[in-house]
């Protein structure tokens, strides 16, 4: 029996998976009421204050190692009937809180955090690919993922990146030795809308393993899992956490097989944990998401309404816009839209962008995302060497008033 809330232990060792990688036990929770919403999952699930001296806050396990009661208890320490956490490391109470609730809001069935979000995007790539495998990716995902894909070159992976973000243009690029397609809808310079159904159904017909980067989204507003991904990663440096104070990321799967094997494996071995102490301020984060993902959406569409009615504004790159080339799509695979996105000026030189860019005063220059303060860049955001280079100015909407944000950008964009 288990109290609504509290954990049971699953997952025996060597359930079901390939020889020499055992899936170590974690807890299973119930969902707080049946049928709860997201804002109540975010709220209780995984948590228990019994089990915490009543503490409805949960306490941060800031501890490297855990001690056993005897000699026997510390070698029976890996059989997943005695304490089952050893090294935080490998795992710790803080982290799997997190990691049950993130899993949980994905629709996933277990969730690994790391450092960072390139912490959790590498672990996810080195868990899918041996040398001899290709991958396909768009030209427009994230700048490191790309680099870090171009350096497994070394290991005898091979990459193809495509401008383009047309399912039927990825799965054309596919090749007998493809293993994996790695995509983002949207990708977060330009914005571009993936088709994510006939991505997955062209994969699964060839016996390619799909991952999937929904920083931008979240699992408020897409649930990649849902829609027949085999893996979310996520930056949760970005929304997630959502107050710019914490640097994590995970990844995210569905089936207990070979894959969340090796996922697990790269955290043990590649050692690129997440932190007790960032994983409980991304508990605290994480409780408003919600309310933070609708704000930051009603804003950033305000925003990006008066740039496009805007004499200088030449495009918007916001799916949420009906003239955005993937807004049906996005309307179709999505539950909402976040607050980061694009604009071209219809003077598309680096002097002009500039000249704006320096003049806002609310938004400010830096780079990352998902925060509470907004934040405006200029560049060309990944683009690929052969495409032509238009300058871009990328906002990220914070939690300001948006009438001040809209003023900010007014007296901008004043010639
Ligand atoms: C920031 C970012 C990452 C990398 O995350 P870090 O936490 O900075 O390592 C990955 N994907 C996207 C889309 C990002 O914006």
């Amino acid at each position: 029996m288990s109290a609504p809330g509290r954990g049971r232990l699953t997952g025996a060792p060597g359930r079901g998976h390939c020889a020499g990688m055992e899936l170590k036990p974690r807890r299973v929770y119930d969902d707080p009421l049946p049928n709860c919403g997201f804002e109540t999952l975010c709220t209780h699930y995984a948590e228990d204050p019994a089990e915490q001296q009543g503490a409805a806050a949960p306490p941060i396990y800031q501890t490297s190692t855990f001690i056993y009661p005897d000699a026997e208890a510390f070698w029976n320490r890996r059989r997943g009937d005695g304490p089952h956490y050893d090294y935080t490391r490998v795992g710790n109470p803080t982290t799997a809180m997190l990691e049950a609730k993130l899993a949980r809001l994905e629709g996933g069935t277990w969730a690994y955090g790391f450092g960072s979000g390139m912490g959790a995007i590498s672990a996810a790539l080195r868990a899918v690919l041996k040398a001899g495998d290709h991958v396909v990716a768009q030209a427009h995902v994230y700048g490191p993922t790309q680099t870090y894909l171009r350096q497994l070159a070394r290991f005898g992976i091979e990459a193809t990146f495509l401008t383009t973000s047309e399912a039927g243009a990825l799965l054309g690029a596919c090749r007998p030795q493809t293993r994996l397609i790695y995509f983002e809808s949207p990708t977060s310079g330009h914005f571009e809308i993936v088709d994510i159904r006939a991505v997955v159904a062209g994969a699964r017909g060839r016996g390619i393993v799909t991952a999937f980067d929904n920083s931008w989204a979240t699992p408020y507003f897409q649930r990649p899992l849902e829609l027949g991904v085999d893996l979310v990663t996520h930056s949760a440096t970005k929304y997630l956490n959502g107050h710019s104070d914490v640097v994590a990321g995970f990844v995210v799967g569905r089936d207990d097989g070979e894959l969340h094997a090796r996922v697990q494996e790269e955290v043990e071995y590649a050692g690129a944990t997440l932190d007790p102490f960032a994983a409980w301020l991304m508990l605290r984060g994480l409780r408003t998401l919600p309310m933070r993902m609708e704000y930051h959406q009603r804003s950033a569409l305000a925003v990006a309404r008066m740039l496009a009615a805007h004499g200088r504004v030449a495009v918007v790159n916001h799916p949420g816009l009906e003239r955005h080339p993937g807004h049906e799509l996005a309307r179709r695979q999505m539950r909402g839209c976040s607050s980061l996105f694009s604009f071209a000026l219809h003077d598309q030189s680096r002097e002009a962008t500039a000249r704006v860019l320096d003049r806002l005063r609310l938004f400010r220059a830096g780079v990352s995302w998902g925060g509470h303060e907004s934040l405006a860049i200029g560049g060309t955001f990944f683009s690929a060497p052969d495409e032509p280079k238009r300058w871009l100015i990328r906002l990220h909407v914070g939690l300001e008033s948006t009438e001040d944000l809209l003023a900010d950008l007014r007296q901008a964009l004043e010639d």
